[in-house]
């Protein structure tokens, strides 16, 4: 496939039937992710994307299909030489042990251990604290933070692992607006910076505007994939996720904006 040629983490049809099961849960899903570009992977609940996440990152072995990173089987690679490739953020992310965030930001530099660019761990963990926004949050326990709090510190832990490939699974999912934000518009300029990037959105108008490409799971099967406005068309949103919308020019940027449909007599007007 064309399309994927300088992928340089790549998933080509790949399926998956879990354990002791009989249904695919991904059936011949396709997913390159390039250098320079924030990729986002949209899709109803239950449509395989975690899975296919866990596919890319190597969590997840498929029953059929492979996954190239640089080229060579994944299935090759050494835990260790991952770690220092590609940072993953799962959707879920429990510490239930009472770690501070300093700590659990720290362990994002194991990879690093006993090679010259652990001279950068302060720094790294610094700047991750800084751009997600949590300084004054080092010293708590991550068992007594907000939600929000610790899907911001799980980032850190993500981002101080420096890698130029990241996978984020819904990292925005917990967060207020600003943060929500701030978290994709450090996904745009990490990938600016040369990473790339994957990431997990519900939030399709969030896909719009920060996203370069976008992959559309429906029911294991990707079923668009390619510039956000050509694949988040009104009529494929209302097919994949049963939601009549409306998808229509913000007046300032021009980019799509998409709305559940509401009739003006569903809600009398309060004013
Ligand atoms: P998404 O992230 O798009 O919401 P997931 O990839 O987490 O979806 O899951 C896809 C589907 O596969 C869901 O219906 C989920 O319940 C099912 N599933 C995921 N993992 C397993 C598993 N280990 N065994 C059986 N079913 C699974
Ligand atoms: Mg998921």
């Amino acid at each position: 496939m064309s399309g994927l040629r300088d992928a340089v983490l790549e998933a080509r049809d790949v399926t998956v039937v879990p354990d002791g099961g009989r249904r695919e849960i991904l059936s011949g899903a396709s997913l390159g992710i390039r250098a320079g570009e924030v990729h986002a992977l949209v899709g109803p609940n239950g449509a395989g994307k975690s899975t296919l996440f866990g596919v890319i990152a190597g969590d997840v072995v498929p029953s059929a299909g492979s996954v190239h990173l640089d080229g060579v089987l994944l299935a090759e690679f050494r835990p260790r030489d991952l770690a220092r490739r590609r940072a993953v953020l799962l959707q879920q992310n429990a510490v239930s042990f009472p770690f501070t965030v300093a700590q659990v930001v720290a362990m994002g530099r194991a990879p690093w251990a006993r090679t010259p660019l652990a001279d950068d761990d302060e720094a790294a963990i610094a700047a991750a604290l800084e751009d997600t926004d949590i300084v004054d949050l080092a010293d708590r326990t991550v068992p007594s933070l907000s939600g929000g709090e610790r899907a911001r510190a799980a980032l850190a832990r993500v981002l101080a692992q420096r890698t130029d490939i990241l996978l984020l699974d819904e990292p925005t999912a917990a967060l207020d607006l600003r943060h929500q934000e701030d978290v994709l518009a450090l996904a745009v300029r990490r990938a600016r910076e040369g990473a790339a990037v994957a990431v997990v959105l519900h939030d399709l108008n969030s896909a719009m505007a920060h996203a370069d490409r976008v992959t559309l799971l429906s029911r294991g099967r990707v079923v668009a994939a390619g510039i956000p406005a050509e694949v988040l068309t009104a009529e494929r949103i209302e097919e994949v996720y049963g939601q009549a919308v409306d998808v229509f020019p913000h007046p300032a940027t021009g980019v799509p904006v998409v709305t559940p449909r509401r009739r003006a007599s569903d809600r009398p007007a309060p004013w």
